[in-house]
C-alpha cells in the first residue's frame, strides 16, 4: 500500500515498527516520517488507532477480563492471566520445566487469552460465545491490537518479560485462517513474541490443521476433543458431523511436531455427560499413539447453558485414569469466576444484564 503510493518501501517498515514495537495510536506520533507523509495519511483517513479497552474486570485471582471496542463499535473479549506460584492460566502446565523467578509484580508469566472472531460460527453447545452468533471475522490487525492494548494497559513489554498467548478466546481461528496467520507473524516479528509461546485451539476444522502443519511460523495446536466418541461429541460440538473422530485424529496423528512439541487436547467436563471413568478410559484408547497432553477443564457454567459443572471427585477420577493410560492430563483450573470469565461469558452477560 506504502509502495502504491509512490512511496519507498522501507517507510513501510518504518510504520510497521511505529505500530508494533513503539505502539503509537496516530501516524502524527510517528517521528521517523517525513512530515508531508504523515499528514498524508491523517488526510487519507489511515488510522493507526488501536481497538480501546471499554471495559476492564480485575477478579480477585488477578485474572483481567477486557471488553475491547472495535472501529465498528463491536466487541471481543480479551483475558490477562498472570501466574504466580503453580498458577495454571494458559498452556504453561509443564511447571518446573524451567527455572523460573518471579518478576517484581509477582508473577513468572502471564498468558493473553485473544479472540478471532466477533462472536462464533461453531455451535458446541456448553459454550456461550456460541449462543452469540458469528458477527464478522477480526482483522489481523484487531487481533494484534488486542495484543497491544492489553500488554500498554498491563504496562508489560515482551520479550523482557515472559508472555504466552493462546488464541482460545471468542471466535473459531480456523475459520478466519489467513487473518490468523498474519496476526501471528505480525506478533512474531512485530511485538516480539515466539512462535513457541502461542497455541491456538481449534474446534475441529480438519483441513486447516493440514494448512497449520504447514505454515513456516506457527502456534502449538490444540484440539477441543470434549467427547471420546462420535455419537456423544457429534451432539456436543455438531461441527463433528462435518468432520469426525476418525479424520480429526488422522490429522493429529499426521501432524508434524516440532522437537518436543505435543498437541494439546481440551476436554470440558460436563456434569453425568462425558465425565464417567468410562469415557476417561475411551479418551485413553482414542489418545494411543499420539503424542499430546491433556487439559480438563471443569465447565463455567453460564446463563443459557443446560450442563452442570462435574464434581471434584470426578474430575480427580477422570485425571487418574488418563495418566494410568500414559496420558498426560493437567486440570485446569478455572479463572476469574467471579468476572465472568468463561468463553463468551462476559460479554453474554453484559448483553443480558446491562447493569453491571
Ligand atoms: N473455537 C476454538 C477456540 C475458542 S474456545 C475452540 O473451540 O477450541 C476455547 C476453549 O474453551 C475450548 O477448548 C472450548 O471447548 C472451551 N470452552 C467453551 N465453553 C466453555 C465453558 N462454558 N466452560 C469451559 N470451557 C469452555
Amino acid at each position: 500500500m506504502v509502495a502504491d503510493a509512490g512511496h519507498p518501501a522501507y517507510r513501510a517498515r518504518q510504520l510497521f515498527h511505529a505500530l508494533y514495537a513503539e505502539r503509537v495510536s496516530s501516524a502524527d506520533q510517528v517521528s521517523t516520517l517525513p512530515k508531508e507523509f504523515r499528514s498524508a495519511l491523517v488526510s487519507e483517513g489511515i488510522s493507526l488507532g488501536l481497538p480501546e479497552i471499554q471495559k476492564k474486570f480485575t477478579s480477585s485471582d488477578g485474572t483481567v477480563r477486557y471488553l475491547i471496542e472495535l472501529v465498528d463499535h463491536e466487541t471481543v473479549e480479551t483475558v490477562w492471566m498472570p501466574e504466580g506460584d503453580g498458577g495454571e492460566a494458559g498452556d504453561g502446565s509443564e511447571a518446573g520445566a524451567e527455572i523460573e523467578t518471579h518478576n517484581s509484580r509477582g508473577w513468572r508469566r502471564a498468558t493473553i487469552c485473544v479472540s478471532s472472531q466477533v462472536g462464533c460460527a461453531v455451535s458446541c453447545q456448553f459454550c456461550l460465545t456460541a449462543l452469540l452468533g458469528i458477527k464478522r471475522n477480526l482483522s489481523a490487525g484487531e487481533i494484534v491490537g488486542q495484543v497491544i492494548a492489553v500488554l500498554q494497559d498491563q504496562k508489560v513489554a515482551p520479550p523482557d518479560e515472559r508472555v504466552n498467548l493462546v488464541f482460545m478466546g471468542m471466535g473459531e481461528p480456523f475459520l478466519n485462517y489467513d487473518n490468523f496467520i498474519k496476526a501471528t507473524r505480525l506478533l512474531v516479528e512485530g511485538v516480539g513474541i515466539p512462535e513457541s509461546r502461542m497455541t491456538v485451539s481449534t474446534a475441529g476444522i480438519v483441513p486447516r490443521i493440514y494448512d497449520l502443519g504447514s505454515e513456516p511460523v506457527r502456534p502449538k495446536l490444540a484440539i477441543s476433543l470434549t467427547a471420546p466418541n462420535d455419537a456423544l461429541r457429534s451432539e456436543l460440538m455438531p461441527i463433528n458431523r462435518k468432520w469426525n473422530l476418525e479424520q480429526l485424529m488422522t490429522a493429529a496423528r499426521e501432524f508434524p511436531l516440532r522437537n518436543r512439541e505435543k498437541i494439546t487436547f481440551e476436554y470440558v467436563l460436563l456434569k453425568a455427560v462425558n465425565d464417567s471413568p468410562e469415557h476417561a478410559r475411551e479418551l485413553v484408547q482414542l489418545l494411543r499413539g499420539v503424542k499430546c497432553k491433556v487439559n480438563l477443564i471443569a465447565l463455567n457454567p453460564g446463563p443459557g447453558i443446560d450442563f452442570e459443572t462435574p464434581e471434584e471427585a470426578s474430575l480427580r477420577e477422570f485425571q487418574k485414569i488418563l495418566i494410568s493410560g500414559s496420558v498426560p492430563a493437567f486440570i485446569r483450573r478455572p479463572r476469574g469466576r467471579d468476572i465472568y470469565a468463561a468463553c463468551g461469558q462476559l460479554k453474554r452477560t453484559l448483553e443480558l444484564e446491562p447493569a453491571i
